[in-house]
């Protein structure tokens, strides 16, 4: 795979996703950091962005519940480079019927090169970051050079 450059824009696009035993830390984290949240373009999982909007007042574009293909709508727009970070606090003590789809998107963010959180400690640390509040360059794949590979 041929890779180029890209920069993440100082104000970023942040996915906020977190499954029901997980929605309290998440509500939690982002109460903790929600004037640095604020600064940012927020999008969210159906239930999660709905909740996190009426417990931070934080706005938030808020996608489709997980389940029904909300997961699915995150890693569409990871593709099309409409997101820079993924805060995801997944269960990992409990089965998902939407398993595949959690897969599917974590699988993309790590194709695209997106910094992931699976928990509060590792969000507190990407938060934390001297690099979260600035530009930022990342190598990701070359579409333009894979397609002409390939045809
Ligand atoms: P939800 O989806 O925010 O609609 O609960 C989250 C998920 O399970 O992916």
């Amino acid at each position: 795979m041929h890779y180029k450059k890209v920069t993440a824009e100082k104000t970023k696009s942040i996915a906020l996703v977190a499954h029901d035993n997980m929605k309290k830390d998440l509500i939690l984290w982002c109460q903790y950091y929600k004037e640095k949240l604020a600064e940012h373009t927020l999008y969210a999982t159906g239930t999660t962005g709905t909740l996190l909007a009426k417990e931070t007042q934080l706005s938030i574009n808020s996608l489709i519940s997980g389940p029904l293909g909300g997961d699915q709508q995150i890693g569409a727009l990871i593709t099309e480079q409409k997101i820079d970070m993924l805060i995801f606090f997944w269960d990992p003590l409990e089965a998902q019927p939407h398993d595949p789809d959690v897969k599917a998107l974590l699988r993309l963010a790590a194709v695209w090169n997106i910094p992931v959180a699976c928990n509060q400690a590792s969000a507190d640390f990407l938060i934390n970051s001297s690099l979260f509040d600035q530009a930022y360059q990342k190598s990701i794949p070359d579409y333009d050079d894979y397609i002409a590979k390939r045809t």
